[in-house]
């Protein structure tokens, strides 16, 4: 297991053999550079393949990833150096995937053969890294660096027919092994100079250099605050400015910037964090999850049309449930119009939302469930109304079924009562749009199985999503964190700050939107009324800003004015809604000050750190990271910062408890330290 050596003839095959996924660990490394030298002794030897069965290498190897990165010798750049110099042409023949490291080998040959069905990336910028081993430089100088900008800053899988069209490949063909071979053999007998990526320059001599800024100003917008995408866009420009050798060694400079930079720690502890979340202790490879194969949609407003996309979009014929004929005809029109905006932006084809669609159809009467596997109810948030849902879903779903429902807060234990199947009863929290947002937050009642959870966990992953396990509790992980934040931005209004001030401060720590633009985009008498609908502990209150901008009529984007005013979407500054803030100052007596923007980050993060360690504390959530997870794909919290766990582990978690002493005696018992967070910053680190 390794790399291994045979021979195909005249040619040398070295065969890289590291399952699953052919992973360019050590003993592949050494096996590679023995088996070039060796062929390169061999006088019977014209030239050699590279190759593997199945797939030809996902990159490095997952255990020396999250070893801080730190490989011994022989390295990559050992192997490949050592192929650049071995006077034999080398050929790839790549079947499967070709994804960083593996392609940056592949990329060193001398040529290049992939299946059709191939795919070759440099996905380095999702860990927070570049290509550190020749792979910005050889893909520039095979494509131009149009092609390797577009395809290094995303991250993008080229199929094998887009690989060849832009050069990076030589040749498609069904058998690559066998195309290979023959490549070799040809390349051998013309007896011309072997020819490198690395030396080729035809494509990047009369490259257009103004390219290079527009890249950096397209990543400073959709990649705001990154490193990684800017420092690919730095290593191609020294591909086209600089010298071979010097560009060669710029890009290891920022590959290893890029190692040791806080951005990249925190990408591959959600890198990490998401592999774990799908665990979950007790439900074992033993329990075998229920397949899906029909579902189920209780309710066809945003929710649940949303969560239907999911289900016909991975092919899951799916029943959209609702009160009346009209009401699915509202449905069905949101989605088609959504799917008609993923084709516009590039993200379906025509023919693929055709197929999805023809795997919806809908119903008025419950008999319509009598095949499903799973029901997910989505109907108004009414405990009434949803007990008096799940008596139905009881009585005509199969008794196999799951059912499900997408509440956003309420008690799964009192829902599923209204069932005799409680062990089959979860919710399945999606976020909206549901057809877009990678998060399903998955709640265990008391009674929910194994056998459920396995089946939802699983779900989720067919639906393209990524599963968290909550506990039932008031706003399960997400919102029951998220009502601090949302609290404390109108509590800063309060006292100074203004809705830009506030927004902006957390658009620059890398949220898409902050709190009060939020707000607005919700609606402000939708905020109003979930609030209305709560109690605070006595000493507690709320800000009655958001009262004050509901009952004015200040809703939102929908009514053009609220924390701000609207001119379509563009948000503008509203000074009538400057003057709402300032009066309620007033009657509270409160003297408006200059608030900085360091109080501004810590007052509103903070206190989702302290409440996700009574999350922890609880056991509502399994881990710290799953916390992570929920914020990073449900919130917009910024990946390449970690989620909000790993974030205050980074930067101190005494400094959340500091926050939290001093906010505690004005906002409440419900703000002081928690017991776990301060065990946790006595250790510097979360335990769970
Ligand atoms: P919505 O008002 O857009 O849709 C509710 C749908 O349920 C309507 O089409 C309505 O006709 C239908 N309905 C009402 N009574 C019904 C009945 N007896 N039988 C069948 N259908 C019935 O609501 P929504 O925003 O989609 O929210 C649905 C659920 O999802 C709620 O529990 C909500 O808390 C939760 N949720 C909402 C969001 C969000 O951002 N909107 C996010 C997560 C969870």
């Amino acid at each position: 297991m390794a790399a291994k050596y045979r021979l195909e003839a005249d040619v040398a095959v070295l065969e890289i053999d590291n399952p699953p996924v052919n992973a360019l660990s050590l003993p592949v490394r050494a096996q590679l550079v023995a088996g070039i030298r060796r062929a390169a002794a061999d006088g019977a030897v014209k030239g050699i393949v590279i190759c593997a069965r199945g797939s030809f290498s996902a990159g490095a190897d997952i255990k020396e990833i999250a070893n801080g990165l730190t490989f011994a010798p022989p390295i990559l750049l050992d192997v490949q150096a050592e192929i650049e110099s071995a006077g034999k042409p080398i050929v790839a023949a790549i079947d499967g995937s070709a994804l960083g490291g593996g392609l940056e080998l592949a990329l060193t040959c001398h040529a290049r053969v992939a299946s059709p069905g191939a795919k070759m990336g440099l996905p380095e910028v999702k860990l927070g890294l570049i290509p550190g081993a020749g792979g910005t430089q050889r893909f520039t100088r095979l494509t131009g660096p149009e092609a390797a900008l577009e395809a290094i800053t995303t991250g993008a899988h080229l199929p094998a027919a887009r690989a060849l069209a832009l050069g990076l490949i030589d040749a498609v063909a069904a058998d690559p092994l066998a195309a290979a071979l023959a490549l070799a053999r040809s390349l051998a007998s013309a007896g011309a100079p072997l020819s490198l990526a690395s030396e080729r320059a035809d494509k990047i001599a009369a490259a257009d250099r103004r390219l290079i800024s527009a890249w950096r100003e397209k990543i400073a917008k959709e990649y705001r605050g990154q490193l990684a995408p800017l420092r690919v866009c730095d290593a191609i420009e020294a591909a086209l400015t600089r010298e071979r050798a010097e560009a060669f060694k710029l890009e290891r400079e920022y590959y290893l910037e890029c190692r040791e930079s806080p951005q990249r720690k925190a990408l591959m502890h959600v890198f990490q964090a998401e592999r774990a979340a799908g665990k979950i202790p007790g439900v074992g490879p033993e329990v075998k999850p229920q397949p899906i194969r029909r579902a189920a949609v209780i309710g066809a407003g945003t929710m649940g049309g949303g969560i239907a996309m999911c289900f016909a979009t991975a092919g899951i014929p799916v029943t959209l449930l609702d009160v009346s004929g009209e009401a699915l005809e509202r449905g069905l029109a949101g989605i088609r119009a959504r799917y008609a905006s993923s084709v516009a932006r590039g993200r379906l084809t025509r023919e693929k939302v055709e197929s999805a669609l023809s795997l919806i159809d809908t119903a008025t009467d419950y008999e319509a469930l009598a095949n499903v596997d799973i029901a997910i109810e989505a109907v108004f948030e009414d405990a009434t109304l949803k007990r008096e849902i799940f008596g139905k879903l009881d009585r005509h779903a199969p008794a196999h079924a799951v059912l499900a429902t997408n509440t956003s807060s309420l008690d799964i234990d009192m829902i599923a009562a209204a069932t005799a199947r409680p062990q089959q009863v979860l919710g399945t929290h999606f976020f909206s749009p549901a057809h877009v947002m990678k998060l399903m937050e998955n709640v265990r009642g008391a009674h929910t199985s194994p056998h459920t959870l396995a089946t939802v966990m699983a779900l989720a992953r067919t639906l393209g999503k990524i599963p968290v396990l909550a506990g039932n509790c008031d706003g399960f992980i997400g919102n029951r964190m998220l009502q601090y934040y949302g609290a404390e931005a109108e509590r800063l209004l309060e006292e100074g700050a203004t809705p830009e001030q506030v927004d902006r401060v957390i658009e620059a720590f890398g949220f898409a939107m902050g709190p009060l633009a939020m707000r607005d985009l919700a609606g402000n008498d939708v905020g109003w009324a979930i609030r209305r609908n709560r109690t605070l502990p006595p000493d507690e209150r709320w800000s009655p800003i958001l009262q004050r901008m509901a009952e004015e009529g200040r809703l939102g984007q929908k009514s053009g004015r609220g924390f701000y005013r609207y001119e379509g979407r563009t948000r503008r500054t509203d000074p009538q809604a400057l003057a709402l803030i300032e009066r309620v100052s007033r009657e509270l007596g409160i003297e408006r000050r200059q608030i900085s923007d360091e109080e501004i980050l810590r007052r509103l993060l903070h206190p989702l750190v302290n409440e996700g360690a009574k999350i922890l504390e609880e056991r509502i959530a399994l881990r710290a990271g799953d916390i992570d997870i929920v914020y990073i794909y449900g919130y917009g919290f910024p990946a390449y910062k970690g989620g909000p766990m790993f974030w205050a582990q980074q930067a101190g978690l005494g400094e959340v408890v500091k926050t939290m002493e001093e906010l505690a005696p004005s906002h409440g018992h419900r703000w002081l330290p928690a017991k776990g967070l301060m065990q946790a910053a006595e250790k510097g680190e979360w335990t769970a």
